[in-house]
């Protein structure tokens, strides 16, 4: 008998707890369908319909032409770092040195790995949300860490209750992820509330990543979605992750940041280091000028949102059995179809292959996210009118 492994066996130990990701298994049927011909309305995908706006492409092609083509540092170009701690400052109004406080990554994503490598020890608890955006769990579990997950609430507006994480928190807890505004959900942290997470926070030394990459996709009275940053005693623990991908339509770019205190930020630098090591250079200079610039067009996509939410919200209050917890940010809603009698995923693989509607599946977010859909509203306001008739006929018809 052979001693030799198989390839599938090779892989080491700790992947054994990371899943592929459900969404991309969405995209895959849909990809299917369509080339079978099918019209599919495409709820399936966190990606906004916009291109990358005209002025940071022509300072990115600028910037390239100038022969900005050499290695950048660890931390990122001066210009992109002074207009991301400006708009901090400007968000938050807590001063951030873009000398000491910033790193650029590559994507948001990139933030969430490199802050769960620099600061868990095998064994470190992290409490997440649940439903939640994959990464925590995922990266949290490659660094050796340990996901707890706290289960979020329709009824509670899918908010991270302060008072249900506080039993929650043992010796071991290290970190606490907040995603405000939400994914799935397209929920929004009340002041109230960051300040009683805030509150745990300092009271058990927890540091807290906030990811904040639909912070100004909001749809409140204020610019930007509240930012647990803003409570005082925060800065020296909080690490704010965020991107260009969802405000600026640059998901292909691979751009983000970090922000947190001059001493987090040369943990997070070792990593880095070992990582992307550093963004590409030309396309920082491109979204300096993004963050900088005049911001017109994105308060024009903006309103362009907030329209799309309102045809989504009003379509699904028109269903039968369907609940909805009001989406306040990001382009997410994640509507409750437990009325129906199945699992999400036998909802979602009848959206999909009966009527040509791609959603994801709520439990693919967690198991708090069984018994809801969520709905990307990040295309077209048409695709998004066509969404809502055909949703009602294929629910109410199921
Ligand atoms: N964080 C959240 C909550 C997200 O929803 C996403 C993307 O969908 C990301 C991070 C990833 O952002 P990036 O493209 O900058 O890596």
């Amino acid at each position: 008998m052979s001693n030799e492994i198989r390839p599938e066996q090779l892989g080491a130990a700790r992947l054994d707890t990371i899943p592929f990701s459900g969404i991309r298994k969405v995209f895959e049927a849909v990809r299917q369908l369509e080339s079978q011909g099918k019209d599919i309305i495409h709820w399936q995908i966190g990606r906004t319909d916009f291109d990358t706006p005209e002025n940071i492409k022509k300072a990115a092609v600028e910037s390239m032409m100038r022969g900005d083509v050499h290695y950048a540092p660890n931390r990122g170009v001066p210009a992109l770092r002074k207009a991301i701690a400006d708009r901090t400052t400007k968000e938050t109004g807590v001063p951030v040195d873009p000398d000491t406080q910033v790193i650029v990554m590559a994507g948001a994503n990139e933030g969430i790995l490199v802050s769960m490598q620099a600061f868990l020890d095998p064994g470190d608890e992290v409490i997440i949300p649940n439903p939640n955006w994959h990464h925590y769990k995922s990266c949290a579990s490659l660094a050796g860490g340990v996901p707890v997950e706290v289960e979020t609430r329709e009824e509670e507006n899918f908010s991270l209750r302060a008072e249900k994480v506080a039993p929650l928190i043992t010796k071991k807890t290290k970190m606490l992820c907040v995603t405000s505004p939400g994914n799935p959900t397209g929920c929004v942290e009340d002041q109230e509330n960051l300040k009683a997470l805030a509150d745990l926070a300092k009271k058990h030394n927890l540091i807290v990543l906030t990811d904040e990459i639909y912070g100004r996709i909001y749809y409140g009275e204020e610019e930007t979605a509240p930012s647990i940053l803003s409570i005082p005693g925060m800065a020296e623990r909080t690490i704010i992750i965020n991107g260009f991908s969802k405000t600026y339509s640059m998901d292909g770019w691979r751009l983000g940041w970090t922000v947190a205190s001059p001493e987090l930020t040369l943990h997070l630098l070792k990593i880095r280091q070992y990582t992307t090591v550093c963004v590409n250079t030309f396309i920082q200079h491109g979204a300096a000028e993004g963050l900088g610039g005049d911001q017109n067009v994105i308060e024009q996509r903006i309103e362009e949102f907030a329209k799309r939410r309102r045809i989504i919200a009003d379509g699904l209050s028109a269903i039968n059995g369907v609940t909805l917890a009001k989406p306040m940010g990001a382009f997410y809603a994640f509507p409750g179809i437990q009325a129906f009698g199945k699992t999400s995923k036998e909802v979602a693989d009848y959206l999909l292959n009966e009527h040509g509607i791609a959603t994801v599946a709520g439990s693919v977010f967690g198991s708090g996210g069984e018994g809801h859909l969520r709905i990307a509203y990040s295309c077209s306001t048409e695709e998004c009118e066509r969404g809502v008739v055909r949703l009602k006929t294929a629910l109410e018809s199921m």
